[in-house]
C-alpha cells in the first residue's frame, strides 16, 4: 500500500492530559538563552530550494519511500512545470496536493460509456489507471473538450490529449491558480477550491503536509521558502509563513525542550515577553479554548506559579490543522482572541504570551500532536517545525539578532 492510501484517522475525545507543568527557571530565561544559537543539536535548519535539483528530479525520476515511481514522476513533473512558468513554492505545493486528492498523484484516463471520445482518447495515451465514469482525465480530474462541453459547442479545460500528459495539464492548473486573487496567502483548501470547483473542498487540505514534503524531496526544500516568495532559495524569514503554510508562534529563544522533566514535559518553552503576540502556527479551526482549571480557585485572571498550584496550561488554545495535526498554546496572559470553531490563517494574532497556569514567568508553552488532542500523541514541536521551514527560536534564520 503506497502512501497515499492511507486514510486520515482521526481522533476522538481521549483523556487530555496536561502536562504542561512549569517554566524555566527565570535565571535561564534572562541568560544563556539569550546568546542565540537556540536549536538544539541535531535540527539541521532545512535547505530553501534548488533549482537543478528539480531538473534532475524531472529528469530522473528518484525513488522516495511511500510513493510508487509513477507518483512521484507525476509530482517531479507537476513541479517541474511550476518551476518553467516561474510559479512561486507556494502554488508547487498547492497543486501537488490537489493532484493527491483528484487523482491519488495518477495520470488516470477516463472509462466513460457516455462521453466515449474522451475514453477512447484517454485510454490510448499512457495512463496509470481509469478514472470515474465522466469526462474528467488525468492527475487534476480536468473535465475535457470533447466530453460534455463539445455538445454545446463550448470548452472545458482543453482537450483530452493535453489533459493526459501531466506537464501541460499542471500548466493549465497554474494559469488558473495564478488568476485567483491573493491565492500565494489563502489557505489551500480556498486556493485549490477556487480552481477546482470540486463539491469536497475540505477535501484538499488534508494533503498539504504531505504535498510540501513530497516537494520538499523534489525540489531541496522548496516548501521552505516563504508563501509570498517568487523564486526559490531563500528561506522564510521568522515572521514568514512558508510555502508549506506555517510560521513560528513567536520568535524566541528556546527554554526547556520536549519531553524534559522525566518525559513529562510535552511541549517546548519559548521565553518570549509578557505581551508578545501569540500567532497560530499554520491555519486551522479552533478545537479548544479555556483557562485550564486543573486546580480549584484559580481563574487565570492573574500570574500562576511554578510551585504545587495552580496547575496546568492557565489560558490556553488549541488548534486543529490539516492532516489532524494539532498545535496547542499555553500560558497566555489574558482570555485568548479566537474561541471554539473559529477558522484561523496561518501567522493569525490568538493571543499574547503571559504566564497564567504552572509557570514561573512569561513564555509561551507551545505543542504540536499528531492525530489527538492526549499527550500520548505529542510530538517534539523543535523537529516539526524545522521540517516545515518554520524553525522554532531565534537565530536559526531570519537574521534575528534574539
Ligand atoms: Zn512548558
Amino acid at each position: 500500500m503506497n502512501k497515499l492510501g492511507i486514510g486520515i484517522a482521526i481522533g476522538g475525545g481521549g483523556t487530555l492530559l496536561l502536562a504542561c507543568a512549569f517554566a524555566v527557571p527565570i535565571a535561564v530565561a534572562a541568560g544563556s538563552v539569550m546568546g542565540g544559537g537556540d536549536l538544539k543539536p541535531g535540527v539541521v535548519p532545512a535547505a530553501c530550494g534548488n533549482p537543478a535539483t528539480v531538473e534532475q528530479a524531472a529528469s530522473n525520476t528518484p525513488k522516495l519511500p511511500g510513493y510508487t515511481q509513477a507518483q512521484v514522476k507525476i509530482a517531479a513533473a507537476i513541479v517541474r512545470a511550476g518551476q518553467d512558468k516561474n510559479i512561486p513554492p507556494r502554488g508547487w505545493v498547492i497543486a501537488v496536493a490537489t493532484a493527491m486528492q483528484e487523482s491519488g498523484l495518477r495520470n488516470l484516463a477516463s472509462d466513460s460509456k457516455r462521453w466515449t471520445t474522451v475514453a477512447r482518447i484517454s485510454q490510448s495515451m499512457p495512463h496509470d489507471g481509469l478514472g470515474r465514469d465522466h469526462d474528467s482525465v488525468g492527475p487534476f480530474q480536468q473535465r475535457a473538450d470533447e466530453g460534455e462541453a463539445a455538445t454545446r459547442g463550448q470548452k472545458a479545460w482543453g482537450p483530452t490529449r493535453d489533459l493526459m500528459t501531466p506537464s501541460i495539464a499542471a500548466g493549465k492548473f497554474y494559469t488558473a491558480l495564478t488568476g485567483v486573487d491573493g491565492w500565494q496567502t489563502l489557505p489551500l483548501t480556498r486556493a485549490a477550491q477556487r480552481v477546482q470547483k470540486s463539491a469536497y473542498p475540505s477535501a484538499y487540505a488534508k494533503w498539504e503536509n504531505q504535498a510540501a514534503d513530497l516537494v520538499n524531496r523534489l525540489s531541496g526544500g522548496a516548501a521552505n521558502t516563504a508563501n509570498t516568495a517568487a523564486t526559490v532559495g531563500a528561506c522564510a524569514q521568522a515572521e514568514q509563513v512558508t510555502a508549506s503554510g506555517w510560521v513560528r508562534p513567536v520568535s524566541a529563544p528556546i527554554g526547556d525542550g520536549f519531553h524534559t522533566r522525566g518525559g513529562q514535559h510535552q511541549g517546548v518553552d519559548l521565553i518570549a515577553k509578557r505581551g508578545t503576540p501569540v500567532k497560530a502556527a499554520a491555519a486551522g479551526t479552533v478545537i479548544h479554548m479555556e483557562c485550564d482549571r486543573t486546580e480549584r480557585g484559580y481563574d487565570c485572571s492573574h500570574d500562576g506559579s511554578p510551585g504545587a498550584w495552580p496547575g496546568g496550561c492557565g489560558w490556553y488554545v488549541d488548534i486543529r490543522h490539516a492532516g489532524n495535526i494539532i498545535s496547542r498554546y499555553c500560558h497566555m496572559l489574558r482570555r485568548p482572541l479566537v474561541d471554539v470553531g473559529d477558522k484561523v490563517a496561518a501567522g493569525q494574532q490568538i493571543g499574547v504570551v503571559g504566564s497564567t497556569g504552572h509557570s514561573s514567568g512569561p513564555h509561551l508553552h507551545f505543542e504540536i500532536h499528531k492525530g489527538s488532542r492526549d499527550a500520548s500523541s505529542a510530538t517534539d514541536p523543535v523537529q516539526f517545525m524545522a521540517a516545515r521551514g518554520a524553525p522554532l527560536g531565534t537565530s536559526a534564520k531570519g537574521g534575528e539578532t534574539a
